[in-house]
């Protein structure tokens, strides 16, 4: 530990943020960088703690007291080594991770939490200005074939690992880029494309072979696939979406939320998309269903693109502002989230519930009938919501967009061809990442169901640990985690 009162001393502070009205402008990051000196200030806060929450916490495992120290001592280039032992991509973790690390941060029981995500994020830059970060060069080759189905986090932190153990790695995308929901969910104002691209032409640089525009299960039958590789690892995300259906939902001006943000990302990247196609919301109002993370990026979007009033409505209650009896720390916190893109505008509301969507011309959205309710416990201690009297109203809008979670993977092609078995939410079915299928593994959103970003990297290098011993008969000398016990 480099600084016994650093905590004393120094308050926590994170660099400040363009003025939201100019930031809406554009769809760049928007951060105002500053000297190195300041987070080395804000690392020394780390009290080095005999127990280290904040580790626990971390999906990934991340040796956080000891890079926060190696930044404290000026030592930068120790910083990313120790950085880059649990975490392959710091640059999306340090972006847009929501930081459990930091919830369980001792320093939060009476003071605000280290600055731990925006530590980790200063490392990995600095690491890519000095250029300490090089394609990886494996040991040795083994000659063991593996494809992995899907470049979301979960591919590639897979692929990365087990191109790590000397494996010969195919990457198949179904999409025309790499990067998952990085690439199209996640929009460039939090987490821009040049940051995906420049680890993407690492791991090419490694010898990872990917391939785009190919769906496994259509384009190549997981027959094919089976008889050309020695394993397969199925990292296909979760994409079948949540929809609502109650009266009027074929009005014209209802999306699901992935439709949007898709095709914004593909418009920030400089792709043309036809106009019949084009979700124009210039002047509209919107309302976003679900007050997720996904909801969040549609207010963003729906900002930059101009819309004239946003309402982003929720089924559950309205969480407080502080940890309850039920989220005491170290646990994650069950508190009110007020992301960027909510400050630069939007209404909203909670225990909302939609009982219909209006159309006055009878083919385009005009409005929801919405109705509020009152979630209460029945006498199994279940939660029942309940429609308050005299509470219906019609909220007018334009465009809605539906943003009320995932339930599963698509189920058709490539897991119906492969024939593995899933669990009672729908997801792949694993025994410590293997699924029913011999020589078939499964790992992020696909096995997990809808999560983060760093559960996907972290299930990733777990995979890629077992599916390296099951191709070697031998114990893995890539790293492991025991995941922890505090996940979210
Ligand atoms: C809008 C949105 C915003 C989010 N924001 C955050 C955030 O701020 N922070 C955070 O931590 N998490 C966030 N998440 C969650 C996070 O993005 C996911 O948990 C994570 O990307 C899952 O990674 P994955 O690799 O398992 O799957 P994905 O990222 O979904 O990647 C799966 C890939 O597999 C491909 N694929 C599927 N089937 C096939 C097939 N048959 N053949 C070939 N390719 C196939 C898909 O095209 C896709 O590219 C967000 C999610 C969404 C939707
Ligand atoms: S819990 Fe907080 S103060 Fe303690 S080691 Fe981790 S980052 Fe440092």
């Amino acid at each position: 530990m480099g600084s016994i009162k650093g905590f004393l001393r120094t308050e926590r502070d994170l660099p400040k943020t363009e003025d939201a009205q100019s930031r809406i402008e554009h769809f760049k990051e928007f951060y105002i960088p500053l000297p190195i000196a300041h987070t080395e200030e804000q690392a020394s806060r780390c009290m080095d703690c005999g127990v280290p929450f904040c580790m626990s916490g971390c999906p990934l495992g991340n040796l956080i007291p000891d890079f926060n120290d190696a930044v404290y001592m000026n030592e930068w280039k120790e910083a990313y080594r120790i950085l880059s032992e649990t975490n392959n991509f710091p640059e999306f973790t340090g972006r847009i991770c929501p930081a459990p690390c930091e919830s369980a941060c001792v320093l939060g029981i009476n003071k605000n939490p280290v600055t731990i995500e925006y530590i980790e994020k200063r490392i990995i830059e600095e690491a890519f200005e000095k250029k300490w970060v090089t394609p990886i060069v494996p040991k040795q080759i083994t000659g063991k074939k593996v494809a992995i189905v899907g470049s979301g986090p979960a591919g590639m932190a897979c692929a990365e690992q087990l191109t790590k153990a000397g494996h010969q790695v195919h990457v198949f995308e179904k999409s025309d880029r790499i990067g998952g929901l990085l690439r199209y969910g996640i929009p460039d104002f939090k987490l821009e494309k040049t940051v995906l691209d420049r680890r993407i032409e690492l791991m090419k640089a490694a010898g990872i072979q990917f391939s785009t525009g190919i769906n496994v299960g259509e384009d190549i039958t997981a027959k094919e696939l089976k008889a050309e590789y020695d394993s397969i690892v199925l990292c296909g995300g979760s994409s079948v979406a949540r929809d609502l259906n109650i009266p009027g939902r074929i009005s014209k001006g209802i999306y699901p939320a992935m439709q949007f943000l898709t095709q914004n990302n593909q418009l920030v990247a400089g792709d043309r998309i036809p106009e019949n196609e084009l979700i124009n919301v210039k002047g509209k109002d919107v309302i976003v269903i679900g007050g997720g993370d996904t909801g969040s990026d549609c207010i963003g979007t729906s900002n930059r693109l101009g819309a004239n009033s946003i309402t982003q409505i929720e089924i559950m209650s309205k969480p407080s502002n502080s940890r309850g009896l039920n989220d005491p720390w170290p646990n994650w916190p069950m508190t009110l989230r007020t992301s960027t893109s909510h400050e630069e505008g939007c209404h909203r509301e909670w225990s909302i519930l939609t009982k219909r969507f209006i159309s006055e011309d009878g083919f385009h959205i005009s409005g929801i009938e919405i109705v509020h309710i009152l979630w209460d416990k029945d006498e199994q201690g279940n939660y029942k919501m309940k429609e308050l009297e005299h509470t219906k109203r019609i909220l007018p809008c334009s465009t809605v967009f539906l943003a009320m979670g995932f339930l599963h993977p698509q189920k058709e092609g490539l897991l119906e061809q492969l024939g593995v078995e899933l669990d009672e939410r729908g997801n792949v079915a694993t025994k410590n990442y293997g699924t029913s299928v011999p020589d078939v593994f499964a790992a992020g959103d696909m096995r997990r169901g809808q999560s983060l970003v760093v559960w996907a990297i972290s299930e990733g290098r777990e995979a890629a640990k077992v599916v390296d011993e099951y191709l070697m008969g031998s114990v893995s000398a890539l790293p492991s985690k025991e995941l922890s016990s505090l996940s979210l």
